[in-house]
């Protein structure tokens, strides 16, 4: 029968075992030793676990105490200098000063930069290279790992990062061709492979993700000569594994390199299914991800199934391997875990250990198991169950979005007259001043919301609590001057579980942690129904806060991608339809807002720009019907209602035009750690709504000096109308402490008012 694997699993424990190993080793309170203790029994655990749900074989490698890309640098001596002191010294310290930064007596290091990996909410650390770089094996922590699963009986496969998308995944400090690196790279790399082959490894999978991305010739010959020399270099057989969509254009690159194995991902892209098997020459095994790895919905039988037979039939036993379509570090750990979700919800969800106990059935089915074909049968049904099921599909929500026509995406006037009827209303000064929403999170906001979970607070002393808070930021923007309110954000744990949990549709599960970086993970929500509003969820708030000034109260909501984009998400709808769902519901909220007098509305996008898809080809679709849904948010307010919208830190060269079709009146971003040079993309297009360029960057407690404010604003505005241009911070201030707080916004206020006077 076909072999079941897969390529990854995630590493952080189900109840987040290895954060609090790191987080109590990084405080000092525990040693190396019990962080790796912890490790050890996770790695074990994991592959036991796999291996009880039926896997024949496990990845070893793909464990990380802090992230896979940074080991894979580990592994080939890419360690840059200002780190080889403290990492000769101490492995372990040097490895989390490249991770996280390290600060000792005299010793300053900053963490190396870390980005997304690919379109997920994985954040890996980009390693450092530059030109004439050397390389060395450091096979340690694979071979260790290695014959650690080997010693506990597991077949086991070694993981490793393939040396052309190490390099594409890098950084050059020098700005040098990361490809030029090449040649000096590979014998390191290979140096790893003979130290597994040493070990006795047989088959190693080595990810080329990169694969999936639009490769120029350049790159597309690196593959080439990689895995000519791999494959000459011998000693292991290769799973070369390709995700996260299909290969497209490198099709015919991807089967022709002369390895022993190909893992394809058929569940982002099936269709590639029978270009891949024409492709493929007889000798090569197939390693087929036809489980989502990236999602939590149990598989539908009714279209797999067909598709495993298919694969089978083409394949053989012997060729065949089932897998899910990634790794499952994209997924939490195991649903049996969930205590507090509907029952026939949890029945349709499958986390990293259902997924594979699903390959099990899959190859068992194919191979004659006529229980295992009873089992899919039931699970077709059990899937089946959620199109008739109430909340899944509602026909009022349904007709809503039929009945959608271009007029609901129209404000009633173009920007220019809106601006003067706005200017009109609201009497702002030049330069005005405003926050992003969120005001510190106090110890003493955070205990009162985990008492009131728990029961220990009752419903009116919470209110009171964030009542007294809200009057305190309010008084607080007041007494320092600035232009248009925020109530604070304090009634909001995160913003998109605050507004998940008022919406019909999303559910929110105990224990579905998923890592985002390092020890940090995030409890992404599930939406599992059509999206609807029940009832209003911030006008409360905003109404609240508006009695308590004359200033303008500006309401604050997560936009319609954001809240799609931070959630597990409904396979049954395309994603462009939920988030169609999600906008009505704001946009009633947006309704009620202007109704209860807000006369300013924030809706948040910070996620817009990073829902990008990977190929290029694809990215117009998605920025019209994300455009389109913030659009239907917005609409249909008066003029004199002025829609703000906040993006952080993105670069918008590549989406200025459809952040200008989004049609603000406002957009605040994040520009500080780049000096404006965000503002760039905005001049060039002649941008012409309101830009607030955020003056200081509020991820550090750093008060920022009025000088350096002033320098900001004066360089943006050399490139910005003045009537255009806002006044505000990067972002929201949730992370930061009052004190800082307060000098920080007083002093920005003191920089908008010299700035005003000298217009
Ligand atoms: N309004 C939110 C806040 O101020 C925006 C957060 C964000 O952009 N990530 O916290
Ligand atoms: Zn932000």
């Amino acid at each position: 029968m076909p072999h079941v694997t897969y390529p990854g699993f995630p590493r952080i424990g189900r109840r987040r075992e290895l954060k609090r190993a790191l987080e109590s080793h990084w405080k000092g309170d525990s040693g190396a030793d019990e962080l790796l203790a912890v490790a050890r029994e996770l790695r074990q655990r994991h592959w036991k676990l796999a291996r009880d749900a039926g896997a024949d074989s496990v990845p070893v490698n793909d464990f990380s105490l802090y992230d896979h890309v940074l080991d894979a640098a580990v592994l080939v001596d890419a360690i840059p200098p200002r780190y080889r002191d403290l990492a000769a010294r101490d492995p372990l310290a040097g490895y989390f000063a490249m991770a996280r930064g390290h600060q000792d007596g005299d010793v300053d290091l900053h963490a190396l930069e870390m980005t997304k990996w690919f379109d997920t909410n994985y954040h890996y650390i980009v390693p450092e290279l530059e030109a004439g770089q050397r390389f060395a094996a450091r096979p340690d922590k694979v071979v260790a790992e290695y014959l650690e699963a080997r010693a506990a009986g597991h077949v086991a496969r070694p993981v490793l990062l393939g040396p052309v998308s190490f390099l594409r995944l890098s950084k050059t400090v020098d700005g040098s061709d990361p490809l030029a690196l090449l040649d000096t790279l590979l014998p390191a790399w290979l140096g790893a492979i003979d130290a597994l082959a040493d070990a006795g490894a047989d088959w190693v999978q080595v990810d080329e993700p990169t694969l999936v991305l639009d490769l120029d010739a350049a790159w597309r010959e690196a593959f080439r000569r990689t895995y000519a020399a791999v494959a000459a270099h011998g000693r292991v057989r290769i799973l070369l594994a390709t995700y996260f969509g299909e290969l497209g254009a490198n099709l015919e690159l991807a089967t022709s390199l002369p390895l022993a194995g190909l893992h394809v991902d058929l569940a982002r892209a099936p269709d590639q299914l029978d270009a891949v098997l024409d492709a493929l020459p007889a000798d090569r095994v197939l390693s087929a991800g036809v489980l989502d790895g990236r999602n939590i919905w149990l598989s539908d039988p009714s279209t797999i199934l067909p598709r495993v037979d298919r694969l089978l039939a083409r394949l053989g036993n012997d060729r065949l391997w089932l897998s899910t379509s990634c790794s499952l570090l994209h997924v939490p750990i195991d649903v049996s875990e969930e205590k507090h979700l509907p029952a026939h919800l949890a029945g349709w969800l499958s986390f990293a250990r259902q997924k594979i106990a699903e390959l099990r059935r899959y190859a068992d089915a194919v191979a004659g198991d006529d229980a295992a074909r009873k089992t899919l049968a039931r699970q077709h049904e059990i899937v089946a169950s959620r199109q008739a099921s109430g909340d899944v599909v509602r026909a009022d929500v349904r007709a809503r979005v039929r009945q959608l026509t271009p007029q609901f995406g129209q404000r009633r006037s173009a920007f220019s007259f809106r601006a003067d009827v706005q200017r009109e209303r609201f009497g702002l000064p030049d330069l005005p001043t405003t926050t992003i929403g969120s005001f510190p999170q106090t110890n003493d906001l955070r205990i009162a919301r985990a008492a009131h979970r728990s029961g220990k607070l009752d419903d009116d002393a919470y209110a009171a609590i964030l009542r007294d808070e809200v009057r305190r930021v309010v008084r607080f923007q007041e007494e320092a001057g600035i232009d248009v309110l925020v109530h604070g954000e304090p009634e909001r744990n995160d913003m998109v579980e605050y507004f998940g949990e008022q919406l019909d549709g999303y559910v929110f599960t105990s224990l579905g942690w998923v890592q985002s970086y390092g020890s940090r993970c995030v409890k992404p929500p599930i939406i599992y129904g059509d999206v609807a509003r029940p009832a209003p969820m911030t006008v409360a708030w905003s109404a609240y806060a508006q009695s308590l000034t004359d200033k303008p109260m500006k309401g604050m909501l997560t936009g319609p991608v954001t809240m799609l984009q931070w959630s597990f998400v409904r396979d049954d709808l395309p994603r462009a339809d939920v988030c169609r769902q999600i906008a009505l519901a704001l946009r009633d909220e947006v309704h009620d807002l202007e109704k209860a007098g807000i006369g300013i509305v924030q809706i948040d996008e910070p996620a817009l720009r990073e829902g990008l898809p990977l190929r290029r080809a694809d990215w117009d679709a998605y920025l019209a019907w994300a455009v389109d849904a913030f659009r239907i948010t917005a609409g249909g307010v008066s003029d004199a209602t002025q829609v703000h919208t906040h993006m952080c830190y993105s670069e918008f060269n590549d989406i200025i035009e459809a952040v200008a079709a989004m049609d603000a009146d406002v957009i605040s971003i994040e520009t500080s750690r780049s000096r404006m040079e965000l503002l760039d993309a905005f001049t060039r297009f002649q941008y012409p709504n309101g830009i607030g360029p955020g003056v200081y960057d509020i991820h550090s407690p750093r008060v920022p000096t009025e000088a350096e404010m002033a320098d900001l604003l004066a360089r943006a505005l050399r490139v910005l109308r003045p009537d255009q241009l806002w006044v505000n911070p990067d972002c929201g201030l949730k992370t930061r402490g009052w004190p800082e707080v307060s000098d920080a916004l007083r002093g920005m206020v003191s920089v908008a008012r010299a700035a005003r006077e000298r217009l």
